[in-house]
This record gives structure tokens, sequence and C-alpha cells, in this order.
């Protein structure tokens, strides 16, 4: 056996130091792009014992990947396929710690999957407004080390804004506590924003502490039609004075992106006829659902009189409104089942977004006739998934692997020109590590290669991913 696997199993006893078996969960990816062959998959179980795997890592000089639920989108989380690297899944580590109320925190490990930490707090009559498609798997450590977005970012803000302290192990096997939990601390340079969003190349986060607000009383959801993107962006507008800070998501939709929903999941209904764009909204209240019923008519009124909407269907139960997100968290699912397609995860300013959608379709569409573009997302925080589907009748796969390249130069030419990112919320994990390497200045990827010899000099976390090697 392997000197590195002996001692971790040693530590941690073999049900925890994995070597056979079927270890598809942690070395296969969601999308099932990628599958790593790992020395071995680590679970320990406390903060202690991550700091000892990291220490005996280190001695070994064996590379570590940290994983929390695996549902990354970019590949960060799985091994690479030589056999050498160490696997370490945190899932062990759920531990609650505390929910402080009137500090408006929670404080919890990195295991935790998100949809128990939201139950934590919603116990303790809290709200923690983190909230994505996958929150039934991801992990708060995963969260934090991709700063996750999801649905409520416009009004509460990503990961890295909902959390005022880390527990981080670094790949020495020191333990960092920078748990405080303060909203205001200035002394020196503040390491959490630098661990955050890292993907697991700098340190392993341990626990964290995340900042929760106030339950809402009242939620009101509707849907909405505009002819042209340039409304969308102009209901977003007027919903921000209107509603100011009682919205908390603001979603659009194309036609093609609907019509697969409809096709894959005919079951699902949808409130409004098809139209060139919809967008989803929601306001949150913490006064009364009265107020908030008066602010959204107010609102949709205003929108109908300025031309800015066609037609709007308001959720008059929590199950109309469920489904309504039901309909808009489908997407991705519909386009799997038509096919392997092209992803990107991109931000604009918002004022750009229409014209992105504009020079971006016209340059897919001469490239390849027919190519079909299903673009949704997070209007509200200039985030668009804008993936784009092979010609009816031509085959996805050789489609995803003949295109994958021009069809992502298009697109990402298009973003840097109006001044965006070419990933918002994903990351960059292995999928985006020589676009970035392409697209970074020369002065930012020395910055950031600097600061990665600072806190890993050996380059022992997660190789090969963000920065190429
Ligand atoms: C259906 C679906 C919907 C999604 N929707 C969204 C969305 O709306 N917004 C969004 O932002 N993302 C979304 N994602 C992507 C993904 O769910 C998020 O990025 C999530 O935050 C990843 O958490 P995880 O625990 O699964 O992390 P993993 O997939 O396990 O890991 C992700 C990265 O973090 C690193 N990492 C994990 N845990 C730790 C740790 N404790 N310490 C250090 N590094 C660590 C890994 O090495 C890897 O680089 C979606 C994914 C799916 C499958």
């Amino acid at each position: 056996m392997n000197a590195c696997v002996q001692a971790l199993t040693q530590l941690l006893g073999a049900s925890n130091v994995l070597t056979e078996g079927d270890l598809s969960s942690y070395e296969l990816d969601w999308r099932k792009r990628w599958r790593g062959r790992a020395l071995a998959v680590v679970r320990p179980g406390s903060t202690e014992e991550v700091a000892a795997v990291m220490r005996l890592c280190a001695q070994h000089k064996t590379a570590v990947v940290p994983q929390g639920g695996n549902t990354g989108l970019v590949g960060g989380g799985i091994t690479d396929t030589s056999g050498s690297q160490i696997l370490l899944s945190l899932r062990r580590l759920t531990q609650v710690r505390q929910v402080d109320a009137a500090n408006l925190t929670l404080t919890l490990e990195a295991g935790c999957v998100l949809a128990q930490a939201q139950q934590a707090a919603a116990q303790a009559g809290l709200l923690l407004p983190l909230s994505l498609a996958s929150e039934g798997s991801c992990t708060i450590g995963g969260n934090l080390a991709s700063n996750a977005g999801g649905t409520q970012v416009l009004r509460y803000g990503n990961a890295r804004e909902l959390c005022l302290g880390l527990e981080v192990v670094t790949p020495a096997g020191d333990v960092w506590n920078g748990l405080s939990g303060l909203r205001k601390d200035n002394t020196g340079y503040d390491l959490r924003h630098l661990y955050i969003g890292s993907e697991g190349t700098l340190g392993v986060i341990t626990a964290a502490v995340l900042r929760l607000a106030p339950q809402p009383v009242a939620r009101m959801t509707a849907m909405a039609t505009c002819q042209r993107l340039a409304d969308a962006v102009r209901l977003l507008e007027l919903a921000q004075h209107v509603a100011s800070s009682l919205l908390t998501g603001f979603e659009v939709m194309n036609t093609l992106s609907l019509a697969l929903v409809r096709k894959h999941f005919p079951q699902l209904s949808q409130p409004l006829p098809p139209s060139p764009w919809t967008v989803l909204l929601e306001l949150s209240d913490g006064e009364s659902p009265s107020h908030a019923e008066a602010v959204f008519n107010t609102l949709l009124e205003r929108a109908q009189a300025q031309g800015v909407i066609q037609d709007a269907a308001v959720a008059s139960s929590m199950a109309q409104s469920n489904t309504m997100w039901h309909v808009r968290e489908s997407i991705s699912l519909a386009q799997s089942q038509e096919g392997l397609n092209i992803k990107h995860d991109i931000a604009l300013p918002i004022s750009c977004i229409p014209v992105f959608d504009e020079q971006a379709g016209a340059l897919l569409a001469s490239h390849m006739p027919g190519i079909r573009v299903v673009n949704f997302g997070h209007l509200g925080d200039g985030n668009l998934h804008y993936n784009v589907q092979a010609p009816l009748g031509v085959d996805p796969v050789r489609f995803l692997q003949e295109q994958e390249g021009p069809v992502n130069q298009i697109v990402y030419d298009a973003v840097q020109r109006l001044g965006g990112s070419i990933s918002a919320e994903h990351g960059i994990g292995q999928l985006k590590c020589s676009e970035l390497q392409q697209r970074k200045s020369p002065v930012e990827l020395d910055l950031m290669r600097s600061i990665k010899r600072a806190l890993d000099p050996a380059s022992l976390m997660n190789p090969g991913k963000v920065l190429a090697p």
C-alpha cells in the first residue's frame, strides 16, 4: 500500500480512506464530463482530522483535491486521472455549531448541505438567503469555495457577501480560526476573501459564519412577457425603483428556453403563452401581505402602462409560486434532455445585455445557420446562462466536439468587448483554465500566481485548477 494512504488509514480508519469499490459518486462529476482516478478518497470527520490529513499529505508531497457535494459544473472538485491525488471529501463535517439570533449569524461546518443549513436558520425563525437549484446536495464549503450565486443575489448578495468568517486548514496543516462573525474588522488583509472563490486551490474551508436575515412575512411571484430583451431590462429598472429592496428575484428566459421545458416537461403548466422573453420576478416583504400586494400591483400597472410588458400572471398561492420557479429551474434539465450543449455562465453590465444578445446571436447565426441559443438567467445580477444547442438534425455529440472552441470564442469575445466576465458564478475549475489564461491581463495573472505561491508553496492544493500549471 502507498505510504501516504497507509498513514491516512492509520489516522482515520479504513472506512474513511476508500481505495476500492464504486467511487463514482466522488470521481465522476455531476455533468458526467470528467472522471478522475484518486489515490484514495479520504473522509475526515472534524477540523482536527482535516489538519492531520493535510500534515500527512504535505509530508508525503501528495496533492489534495477538496470536494463537498460534487455539484460543481467546471470539474473543480474532481482529481486528475493519474491515481496520485487524494480526494478530500468534507461531507462528514456536518455540525451546526451556533445560531446567534441577536448577531443574525449561523456558524456551521463546511460539509453541511445547503438545504440543511437553510433549515437550521428557519428553525430559529431566520432566513439563510442563499438558494440554488442544487441546494439538496451542495455544501457550504463548496458554496464558499466557488462563491456561489443563485436566485437571491439581487437582494442579499452572493456567498461572499453572506460570509462573515471562515475557519481554514492550510496546505501545511495549520488551522486558521477566523470565525469572528464581525461586520466590521479592519485589522489588515482580509484573508477570508482570498479563500472565498478560490475553488480549493489555496486551503481547505472547514467552517464558516454566515449572515442571516429576518424571514419575510409575504412573498409575491409573477411571470410577465416582454417583446424585447431591452424591455426586460426596463422592467428591472422600474422594479428597482418601485419595489426597491423588496425585489428578491428577477430572472429572464427566452422563448426557446421555455419551449424546451414545454417539450420535455409537458406536465409543468406555464401560465403565459409563448413570447420572445418571459420574466420571473419576486418580491419579499417584511411588513405585511397587503403591503407586498400593493407594491406589486403598482409595479405591474406602471409596467403595462409604459408598454414594457405585454401580459402578466401573478401567483395566487404558494403552490403557483413554486410552479413558476419550477419552470425556471427545469430549463437546464430540459436542455440536457434535448442533447449535449455548450454552456456559458457569463456576467455583463446589465445595461449591455441587450446589445450582447444581439451581437452574439447574429455572429452565431452566421457561423452556423440554425444554431439554437437557450438564453436564460439571473438578469437582476447581470448573469446569463447563454447556452448553445446544435441545430435541429445535427448530432449533439459531434456538435459539442467540433463547435465548442469556435462557439466559445464568439461568445467570450463578445463578452470581453462589453466588459463582462466569462464566469459569473460557476468558477474556473478545469473547464475554463486556459480561457482564463488568455483573457486576464498579465498583471492580474502574476498577482494571482504570487498569492498561490505564498499560500501553497508546494503546489499541493487542487493542482491544475483555476491557474494553469
Ligand atoms: C442543478 C444545479 C444548479 C446549480 N445552480 C447554481 C447556481 O444557481 N449558482 C451557482 O453559483 N452555482 C450553481 N450550481 C453549481 C454548484 O452547485 C455550486 O457551485 C455549489 O456551490 C458547489 O457546491 P459543492 O459542495 O457541490 O462543491 P463541489 O462541487 O464539491 O466543489 C466545488 C469547488 O469547490 C472546492 N471545494 C469544495 N468544498 C471545499 C472546501 N470545504 N474547502 C475548499 N474547497 C472546497 C472544490 O475543490 C471545487 O473546486 C449548480 C449546480 C447544479 C448541479
